[in-house]
């Protein structure tokens, strides 16, 4: 009998997500609300939809392997030089292969705990060390829901190929200020990367959370990936994209590209997302206006609301969490549960968070909250 490497064995099975339409099934109600991925409630852009349509036609043949007209868009886009852009299958497959570009077998890989779920499993497919840092309370008495640089800083030694600073912070929405996250990466050494990702930048609100693209300058180390499947609406077409402030980290990161990963449909739509930059940040501001909305009505129910610059909320309700979110299915909203810690919580619509704060109502008595 063959058997996967014990690595592999050990990764946690993949479990999907609720679709909505079949909890709705299930329970007979007409509409399952799913605030669980992280994606923005509006649909595709209009320009997407008809860049989708037009590169059909194309979808015979491969697509372009070096995503010329994407990555030079990006390039104009960010003021930086297509040598120091590659775009990837989702900004998850560029994690993928900042780890197998940077790290070798015991080696390590640093990162806060809890933070995106992706960076244990990367190390450990890679053979490298995971080395978790926890996460500290953002506000004196809270829970814990914020990086704490100084522990990050020091916990990386002379195996630690690769950092990764997930700003803001995935699942709990937390992001680092200027200041901080400077005086990190002047204490991080410099044959360390340090990939700042970036996956929630376009939610950011607080002009002191600083613009990776910005801090990157004038240190070769640091890389920052972003991705279109959030703020820009591709989340079904895989696309992300990784900056490097030297173009040899680039190159690095491109060597281990799955060949033609990036689809003609999500190059094409990408493209057309950029163009559509305006309406882009509409979209963003009501989704923001939401957010505290929603932040707002969580804190007068008298739950803990950690603060977040991302688009979702992060509820810190422990022991609860699977409960909570077990319940909440149960009345058609589907979150996204983290065991023994919390649940995050997509903004949704107006309509969808007040279903979800309507039936948070009703659960909450049962599931004794706050
Ligand atoms: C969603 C997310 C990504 C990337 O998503 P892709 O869809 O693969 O581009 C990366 N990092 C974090 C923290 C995320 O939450």
């Amino acid at each position: 009998m063959v058997s996967a490497r014990p690595a592999v064995q050990s990764l946690p099975a993949y479990r999907p997500g609720r679709n909505p339409a079949d909890l709705a099934r299930e329970i007979g109600v007409e509409r399952a609300v799913k605030l669980a991925s992280n994606e923005v409630a509006f649909p595709p852009l209009p320009a997407v939809v008809e860049a989708i349509a037009a590169a059909a036609g194309e979808t015979h043949r491969y697509p372009d392997n070096g995503a010329v007209v994407l990555t030079g868009a990006l390039a104009r886009r960010y003021g930086v030089d297509p040598a120091q852009v590659v775009t990837g299958c989702g900004a998850v497959m560029l994690c993928q292969q900042v780890a197998q570009s940077f790290t070798d077998p015991g080696t390590a890989m640093a990162f806060a705990w809890r933070s995106f779920e992706m960076y244990p499993l990367l190390a450990r497919v890679a053979g490298a060390r995971a080395v978790q840092v926890p996460l500290v309370p953002g506000r004196p008495g809270g829970s814990a829901d914020t990086h704490d640089l100084g522990a990050l800083a020091a916990a990386v030694d002379d195996d630690t190929r690769v950092v990764f600073v997930c700003n803001p912070n995935n699942p709990t929405g937390t992001a680092v200020r200027r200041a901080p996250l400077e005086r990190f990466l002047d204490a991080v050494p410099a044959d360390t990367l340090v990939v700042l990702d970036e996956a929630y930048r376009e939610f950011v609100t607080d002009p002191d959370v600083p613009d990776g693209l910005e801090l990157m300058r004038g240190r070769p180390n640091v890389a920052v990936l972003r991705t279109f499947s959030k703020a820009w609406g591709l989340a079904g077409l895989r696309v992300g994209y990784l900056v490097a402030e030297d173009p040899a980290v680039a190159d690095a990161v491109r060597r281990t590209h799955v060949p033609f990963s990036v689809s003609t449909l999500a190059q094409a739509a990408a493209v057309a997302a950029l163009a559509s930059e305006e309406e882009v940040r509409r979209r963003v501001a009501a989704v923001t206006a939401e957010r505290e909305r929603l932040a707002a009505e969580l804190r007068g129910r008298g739950l803990e609301v950690s603060d977040s610059q991302a688009n979702f909320v992060w509820l810190p309700v422990g022991e609860q969490a699977a409960d909570l979110a077990a319940a909440l299915e149960s009345r058609a909203v589907i979150t996204r549960p983290f065991a023994g810690e919390g649940i995050r919580v997509t903004v949704g619509t107006p309509e969808e968070d007040d279903v979800f704060l309507d039936a948070l109502d009703r659960v909450r008595p049962a599931a004794t909250v706050g």
